[in-house]
């Protein structure tokens, strides 16, 4: 029976030394055989192996986030299985506990796990709903709204769209314009085989055009009609949003994109807890530091 778990005792296990990472290194991202036929072998005491024939040598943290740290492997390693099971998320603080490390260790790792993590470029098709979300922020828009297109100023915008059975994209945008919708539906979302389900917004009349759109007009009360909806991106948002507060208080318009790449990377990987470490190792072995 697998276990599909993954905490600190089956970490311990598969990656309790610096060599056991080092080898799982070395195999996901290389073979044994070098191109002229030789054999790579470890060099003794070195973080690096040499091909028997021709004595090419490889380093296989070469580009990877792991390369310029002083941080041991195992330690990375745990970082990553933290990572991998807060699904709400996971600060720096915590981090610095979790590890015994600094503040500044923690939160450098955090930065490099989370920068490693790319979201998908491929267009999402079938049944696809979109919306805009806004973040951030702490003003109040004061008595009868007066101040509120100074507040809606410090939000960001974010947009994204998820495919129902498949992946979500989420973007911070420059602004809730027609053309910066229009973008984001072209960089994201195919025509072809696609019913796109909105808000009513007359922002993506024009936009929109060339795709088969459902709607269903918040405004007027309408949240589902049949399976026209926009829940599981509210469902998205409000997991975000939630986490957010409880993890990181406040988070500047500098880093949300990084952060929202983080619960991306969660809302796409949801097997297990084993899977995802897996899935979350390969990704950032595979992502270039
Ligand atoms: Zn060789």
């Amino acid at each position: 029976m697998t276990n599909n778990k993954y905490g600190l005792a089956s970490l311990r296990k598969q990656f309790g030394t610096d060599e056991k990472c080092l080898e799982f290194i070395f195999k996901t991202l290389h073979t044994m055989e070098c191109t002229c036929g030789g054999t790579f072998k470890r060099k003794e005491g070195r973080r690096q192996w040499q091909c028997s024939k021709c004595r090419y040598q490889l380093a296989p943290t070469a580009g990877t986030i792991f390369h310029k740290s002083d941080t041991p492997l195992s330690l990375w390693f745990h970082a990553i299985m933290v990572f991998s099971n807060a699904k709400s998320g996971v600060s720096a603080k915590q981090m610095q506990r979790e590890l015994e490390v600094t503040y500044k260790t923690a939160w450098r790792m955090l930065t490099l796990i989370r920068k490693a993590l790319k979201q998908g470029d491929d267009t999402l098709h079938g049944d696809v709903e979109m919306d805009v979300g806004y973040f951030g922020g702490k003003r109040s828009a004061g008595r009868d709204n007066k101040d509120l297109s100074r507040v809606m100023k410090d939000k960001s915008v974010v947009i994204a769209a998820k495919e129902r059975g498949g992946q979500i994209r989420a973007a911070v945008v420059a602004d809730a314009s027609a053309k910066t919708h229009g973008d984001f539906l072209g960089q994201n979302v195919s025509t072809k085989g696609t019913r796109l389900m909105t808000d009513a917004t007359r922002v993506l009349n024009n936009v929109a055009l060339g795709y088969d759109r459902y709607m269903v007009d918040h405004h007027m009360g309408e949240y589902v009609r049949g399976d026209i909806h926009v829940n599981s991106i509210e469902t998205f948002w409000a997991h975000v949003k939630r986490s957010m507060r409880g993890t990181h208080k406040v988070v500047s318009k500098k880093y949300l994109q990084s952060y929202l790449d983080g619960f991306v990377f969660h809302a796409n990987n949801q097997h297990t807890d084993r899977g995802r470490f897996e899935a979350l190792l390969g990704t950032i072995l595979h992502a270039s530091a």
